[in-house]
């Protein structure tokens, strides 16, 4: 009889853990709300995620435990990168805003999640902050730097896609998305410049502008420089699959 309980009692707990969510961490903005745009949250609960708000600070024993509570990371998006400090550039005139202590943050979530193996989706600002980190360059201000380039700071509302992308067949992207083009939306003036080691290119504009990334070694080490949130939070499906791998992986990984 104890032997029948105990072993109902794993069950119990074995469909509990089987049950659990993965829990999706997203880092915040470094001002004085530490806030996160709700189209973020919105996309990781439609995709069955938990998400839980890592609040931006500089603690490295803080953040190596906030980032062991969490299943996966999504680094959003933000500001510019300060180019001196993070990739050793001096800034041009056309760069914009810095958070210097949100890039340290950045920086320090990246490398203790990747420590840590979790999985990791870098959206726009979080796109560039992983090429950053793991060695790669920026681009301080598209118009003024890439020749003939289109246009990637949309007026358009977010949901709306501008410019189509072309996506690398057999990546961790065309694989989410089940295809090898998409039109997505664009609110960015930085872009990958050069590609940090060890990562390849996804999709590109069709100016040539890096628009995903992901790290050759680990797939779910990856970076799209649109914003699949803005659709998603409104209710479309077409990026949904984004978000849902990250589930995916956050649940398989822990
Ligand atoms: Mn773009």
């Amino acid at each position: 009889m104890k032997q029948i309980l105990s072993f109902l009692v794993l069950i119990f707990l074995h469909s509990g853990l089987q049950a659990q969510k993965p829990i999706i961490g997203l880092s915040t903005n470094y001002d004085s709300s530490l806030s996160v745009p709700n189209t973020y949250v919105l996309s990781v609960l439609r995709a069955g995620g938990i998400p839980l708000l890592i609040p931006a600070n500089t603690d490295a024993s803080a953040v190596a435990a906030m980032v062991a509570a969490v299943d996966a990371v999504i680094l959003t998006g933000g500001e510019d990168l300060d180019p001196l400090e993070q990739y050793n550039q001096e800034p041009l005139p056309a760069l914009g805003e810095v958070v210097p202590l949100r890039d340290r943050f950045d920086r320090m979530l990246i490398l203790e999640a990747a420590r840590q193996g979790k999985p990791i989706l870098g959206i726009c600002r979080g796109e560039q902050a992983l090429n950053v980190v793991f060695g790669g360059t920026l681009y301080q201000d598209i118009p003024s730097q890439v020749k003939g380039s289109i246009k990637h700071l949309q007026r358009a509302p977010r949901e709306q896609g501008t410019h189509s992308i072309r996506i690398e067949p057999g990546s961790n992207l065309a694989k989410a998305l089940g295809k090898t083009s998409a039109k997505v939306n664009s609110y960015h003036h930085q872009a990958v410049r050069d590609l940090a080691p060890g990562f390849k290119v996804t999709a590109r504009a069709p100016d040539g502008v890096i628009e995903a990334i992901e790290k050759i070694d680990n797939p779910h080490i990856w970076g799209v420089q649109f914003h699949p949130e803005g659709p998603t939070s409104m209710g479309s499906d077409e990026f949904l699959p984004i978000f849902e791998n990250l589930v995916k992986a956050a649940a398989e990984l822990r």
